[in-house]
């Protein structure tokens, strides 16, 4: 009935409702996998540079949908973030990692895990006391476990008080992707991180271009500075790894060391080498 609206008109094509339902099919759906099992949690390793030892686990989600076959976080958690089913997706996320943990723990096993968490999911009122019953419940200590966030945590006051309480409670924070988003130094300065995740964009081009080299180094002495561990993503070629290890970076993760799995197939991964129990 809008003649001059021309957009607004266009809200009311057949194909905008048939994507209105799937988009409500879709989340109907998602709600029912929180609840039905269909989340998949793989782990990547994360390996101490010196030493090439395993020392953590990232927690990467997958959604088993049947019908679709194994989605990817990129196919699932915009919508889970937009319907706010973020919140009990995270938790779910939260609470099986921790039990993975746990379970690599009573194996003689230091690996710790580290949960990737929504600038929304931080900055919802429950998050500290479902944080708190996960631990209880799952015995698991928290520097056992690390939670990380974007750069969009910046633009969130709630959800950055919220960080820095957790953190006070001996959880580690990390800051992934770092390098693509809205740091400034100011906050970097501000607010206290442990671990600093260069970006894989930046590790990418790290044996092509001399200006990428020169910002990743800075980016880990600016990580010492701060009192920070760098971890650097998406490690692919030993060659990046002997330059990452030459440059000071303590950490890496990638597909060199290893590619995102169940945890009952880490075992099957040569290159997995576990680090022992600390006496
Ligand atoms: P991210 O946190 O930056 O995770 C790293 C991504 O890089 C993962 O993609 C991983 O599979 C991929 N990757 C790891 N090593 C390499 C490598 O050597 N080369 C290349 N090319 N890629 C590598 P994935 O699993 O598809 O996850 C995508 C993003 O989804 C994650 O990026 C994270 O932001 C988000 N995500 C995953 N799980 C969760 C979750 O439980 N909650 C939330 N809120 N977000 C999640
Ligand atoms: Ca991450
Ligand atoms: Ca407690
Ligand atoms: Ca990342």
């Amino acid at each position: 009935a809008k003649r001059e609206g021309g957009a607004r008109f266009r809200l009311f094509q057949p194909e905008m409702g048939e994507q209105v339902l799937a988009r409500q099919r879709d989340k109907t759906d998602l709600r029912a996998a929180i609840d039905d099992g269909q989340l998949v949690l793989h782990y990547q390793p994360i390996v101490d540079l010196a030493t090439s030892r395993v020392t953590g686990a990232e927690a990467l989600v997958r959604w088993q949908r049947p019908g679709h076959g194994l989605l990817g976080p990129m196919d699932f958690i915009g919508l889970a973030e937009e319907t706010g089913l973020i919140v009990p997706l995270g938790g779910r996320v939260l609470a099986d990692a921790c039990e993975q943990a746990v379970r690599w723990q009573e194996q003689g096993r230091t690996v710790g895990v580290t949960v990737n968490v929504s600038t929304r999911q931080l900055s919802t009122s429950g998050f500290l006391d479902t944080l708190d019953h996960v631990l209880d419940n799952t015995g698991l200590r928290p520097s056992g476990l690390t939670i990380e966030v974007t750069e969009s945590v910046w633009a969130d006051e709630v959800a950055m008080q919220a960080l820095m309480q957790i953190r006070e409670t001996g959880v580690r924070v990390a800051l992934d992707d770092f390098g693509t988003g809205y740091s400034s130094l100011s906050y970097l300065q501000r607010y206290p991180f442990d671990i600093v995740k260069i970006d894989k964009s930046f590790t990418a081009e790290l044996g092509e271009s001399g200006r990428t080299a020169g910002v990743v180094r800075c980016i880990i002495d600016l990580t010492e500075v701060l009192g920070a561990n760098a971890v650097a993503e998406g490690i692919e070629t030993p060659a990046q790894a002997d330059w990452l290890r030459r440059a000071g970076c303590g950490f890496a993760q990638g597909y060199l060391f290893g590619k995102p799995d169940v945890a009952e197939n880490w075992d099957e991964q040569p290159s997995v080498v576990w680090a022992a129990k600390r006496g």
